[in-house]
């Protein structure tokens, strides 16, 4: 499986941004001293630090191959592209897990473009997520979109590993990104949703999703607050070639730093992971030191030299080839 993802490194201004040392002593008072790196198969992974990544102990499966009914403007669906398409197993989830088992897959996350109500059409997979959870033990990630009510009840059934779903608290970015007839309210229900039947849900901000600019991330934050997360993940606009969003200017480091702060202060005993979406290049470096600088609790394919960061700041270094918060 290779990164077939085309991405471009936009422009940024250096700047210094000093993170408040209050983050690192609530991190220390809600967790052990131990920072984890996540590395799915989504793309292959190596760094100076890190050349163990195994693209297969992790798999994404996309239940509707490269088809998706929104094409939100991040995404054109080109997400899709690097995940393994079950229409290739006649679409037996059951048999795909089975086969990916055989060779060495632990966890699969199951995902997929969705309908036009936002929902990604997972409820006539629940059977074969059973038994593929009871039967090869696999732990098994969802992206449900926004469930209902009947895949809710499904996937508390399978015993679901994580439910991840992103998260908009402003109506501009849902209609005129996401094309999506929903309210900001609707994302609150689905929260409230996944916490009435004791899913674990793995909320994603991404912080710069308007065209660059923040505009529902507190929104997003204050729903988040209300029912509290089994892990919540922050991830930053990246640009991609060929969809609507190769913008020009992304959120400031001084802006993603804030709400770096903002997030752990909120949540200070659920784990916060900076998640694999995020600007390339010499941005990235600095957004990743300032996540470890605001006592977040992972991240996702981190930037060569993290490793060696993390030591520095006194904490444990370990890697997981998975999605963010997967532990085995
Ligand atoms: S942000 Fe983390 S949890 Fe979400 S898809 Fe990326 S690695 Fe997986």
């Amino acid at each position: 499986m290779s990164n077939a993802l085309p991405l471009y490194a936009p422009q940024f201004a250096p700047q210094t941004i000093t993170i408040n040392p209050i983050c690192q002593e609530i991190r220390k008072e809600n967790f052990a001293d131990k920072v984890t790196f996540y590395a799915p198969g989504l793309k292959q992974y190596s760094t100076g630090e890190y050349k163990d990544h195994s693209v297969t102990e992790f798999v994404s499966i996309s239940v509707t191959g490269e088809n998706c009914a929104l094409d939100c403007e991040h995404c054109k669906s080109k997400s899709l592209h690097g995940m393994l398409d079950l229409m290739n197993f006649n679409g037996s989830m059951y048999d795909m897990c089975d086969r990916l088992a055989e060779k060495g897959t632990k966890g699969v996350l199951i995902s997929g473009g969705s309908d036009i109500h936002g929902q990604v059409p997972l409820l006539k997979h629940i059977p074969d997520l059973i038994r593929a959870r009871k039967d090869l033990g696999l732990a098994i990630r969802v992206h449900p979109g926004l469930p209902d009510e009947e895949t809710c009840a499904g996937l508390a059934e399978v015993d679901v590993d994580g439910v991840m779903l992103d998260i908009i608290g402003d109506q501009e970015t849902i209609t005129e990104i996401y094309h999506l007839d929903k309210t900001p309210q609707d994302y609150e229900d689905v929260l409230e949703r996944l916490h009435r039947y004791k899913l674990p849900a793995i909320p994603h901000i991404i912080l710069g999703h308007y065209y660059g600019k923040m505009l529902g991330e507190w929104a997003a934050l204050e729903m988040i607050k209300k029912y509290p997360p089994k892990t919540m993940v922050l991830v930053i606009l990246m640009p991609l070639q060929g969809t609507g969003m190769v913008v020009e200017k992304l959120p400031s480091l001084d802006e993603i730093g804030s709400f770096f702060e903002l997030s752990r202060k909120s949540l200070p005993q659920t784990p916060i992971i900076l998640g694999c979406a995020r600007p390339m290049g010499p941005m990235k470096l600095e957004i990743d030191k300032m996540a470890l600088d605001a006592g977040l609790n992972g991240l996702a394919y981190p930037a060569d030299g993290m490793v060696e960061y993390a030591r520095e700041q006194g904490v444990d270094p370990n890697f997981i080839n998975a999605c963010c918060g997967v532990n085995w």
